[in-house]
């Protein structure tokens, strides 16, 4: 049953009887067990959720009740992302004894739709991070090869799914923290178009990025969890109303992809380069229009975003005062300002102090108007980079990362090195645009390599085509 096992297997599963939603729930659940010590995904395994959702979800079949759209799929969350009365960390010490009081929207979809919800999963602290090494909790492990990391900052969500632990899970993505750990772990994994998808019960990293998005091993189970997670939610102001338009149609033919030559530049590894080119040029046998095209700003995207996420971040984590989180058990020491010194301190790991520092100078009397105003600039010069590409071609295709997975311990020393993994990943968040990770091979070591497919905004169904037919070029990820 789990080599094959899909949305769609499990409901006709289920529909035939040949097995229980609870039998779903043990075979996802040992299979934790068996991996977790090698792969640390999970940070809180939700043994006892997923269990009594499967028992509720086995009585409504008994009783022939129609079937959920996600029936009986195991999904695993990224430990930013709220359910109700299960610890939430974002994998900072400063949340270690949080619990969260509601669930976040997308949660609250899943559950609806008869997901199963196995557990939280490890992640760079408050989503900062390309490697899942600043986690607080110690760092996950790439499931194809453990000396390496998962990518990140969802590394968690993406091992969970590359190690069979979860059929499905869910990410965030403020700057590549969906794709990239998708192209290491050799998964697909979808960035939604800034609006798509409600940031009700997200813990912020930079709200004028963060995107809430799926992963899976296959483009059609990716398309499912988006279609039920999507829409407009009273509780978050920037999402719309978006009825996902199901895209049954796998062919690329006459479809007009543009190749940026600046996603192609020194500093990209040879391997990526060429299974990239390869699936490209076999795209291009059947049908696809392959054009050169240029998004002239890519050079200023990296400081741009960083300004931002840093400008951002240094807003967002200000509630982490250490009075209202992160203070627990402790007593009070000295005056107000040693407490704060103590709490706040020992609270963040050293990624997030320089992030709040960073941002708090670009937001600083005297600097504002040098580096956020100017990066701000920069961001819509970005976005028209896209706009004026798009109105030559309907989708935009580049490799995700410009290294392989790299070895734990590599970067995390410094944090420059760790920034340029992001090259590819953040003008995507920048122009609030949809993209699609998806696996294309793997390297001469055996190392995971994806690309990515960026789309016009709300035009994910465009993306995910392009996606089916690279899916039956390499086979499915299992
Ligand atoms: N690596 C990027 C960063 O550290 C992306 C993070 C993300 O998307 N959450 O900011």
């Amino acid at each position: 049953m789990e080599d094959k096992i899909s949305i769609r297997s499990i409901r006709e599963g289920l529909e035939n009887r040949e097995f229980s939603a609870q039998e779903i729930a043990r075979v996802f659940l040992s299979k934790i067990s068996e991996r977790e010590k090698d792969v640390h995904a999970f940070l809180t395994v939700t043994e006892e959720l997923a269990l009594s959702e499967a028992a509720a979800l086995d009585a409504a079949i008994a009783n022939k009740e129609p079937l959920p759209l996600l029936a009986a799929v195991p999904c695993a969350i990224k430990d930013c992302i709220l359910v109700e009365g299960i610890a939430c960390t974002a994998g900072s010490k400063m949340l270690e004894s949080y619990v969260a009081p509601m669930d976040a929207t997308v949660v609250a979809r899943l559950k609806e739709k008869g997901a199963l919800l196995v557990g939280k999963t490890n992640m760079d602290e408050f989503a900062m991070g390309a490697s899942t090494e600043n986690s607080a909790f110690g760092p996950t492990r790439n499931p194809h090869d453990t000396s390496r990391v998962p990518g990140g900052s969802s590394g968690g969500s993406a091992a969970a799914v590359g190690a069979k632990e979860s059929l499905v899970s869910l990410g965030s993505d403020t700057g590549g923290s969906i794709r990239l750990p998708a192209s290491f772990c050799g998964v697909v994994g979808l960035k939604p178009t800034y609006g798509a998808v409600s940031r009700s019960g997200l813990i912020a990293l930079a709200s004028s990025l963060d995107q809430i998005g799926p992963f899976a091993s296959t483009i059609e189970d990716t398309e499912r969890v988006f279609e039920a997670i999507c829409g407009k939610d009273p509780l978050d102001a920037t999402s719309v109303e978006y009825e996902y338009p199901s895209e049954r149609e796998q062919s690329v033919k006459g479809m007009r992809i543009g190749i940026p030559k600046e996603y192609f530049a020194k500093g990209l590894d040879a391997e990526i380069q060429s299974r990239v080119s390869d699936t490209l040029s076999e795209l291009e046998k059947q049908g696809a229009l392959l054009q050169e095209i240029t998004l002239p700003h890519t050079e200023y995207a990296l400081s741009t975003y960083y300004i931002i996420n840093t400008s951002e971040a240094s807003a967002n984590l200000a509630r982490y005062d250490g009075l209202r989180f992160g203070s627990k058990g402790k007593e009070p020491q000295g005056n107000l300002l040693d407490w704060y010194l103590s709490v706040r301190g020992e609270g963040f790991g050293s990624e997030v102090k320089r992030r709040i520092m960073l941002g708090t100078y670009a937001l600083s009397a005297g600097y504002y108007e040098a580096y956020y105003i100017k990066a701000l600039k920069i961001r819509a010069l970005l976005l028209r980079d896209f706009q004026q590409a798009f109105e030559q071609v309907d989708l935009i295709a580049g490799p995700v990362s410009p290294v392989l997975p790299f070895r734990i311990g590599e970067r995390v020393k410094d944090p420059l090195a760790m920034y340029l993994v992001d090259v590819y990943t953040v003008p995507v968040n920048l122009a609030g645009l949809p993209a699609l990770a998806v696996p294309v091979g793997t390297s001469s070591a055996g190392l995971p390599i994806g690309m990515q497919f960026i789309a016009p905004a709300f035009q994910e169904h465009v993306a995910f085509r392009a996606g089916k037919a690279v899916e039956l070029l390499h086979g499915r990820n299992s």
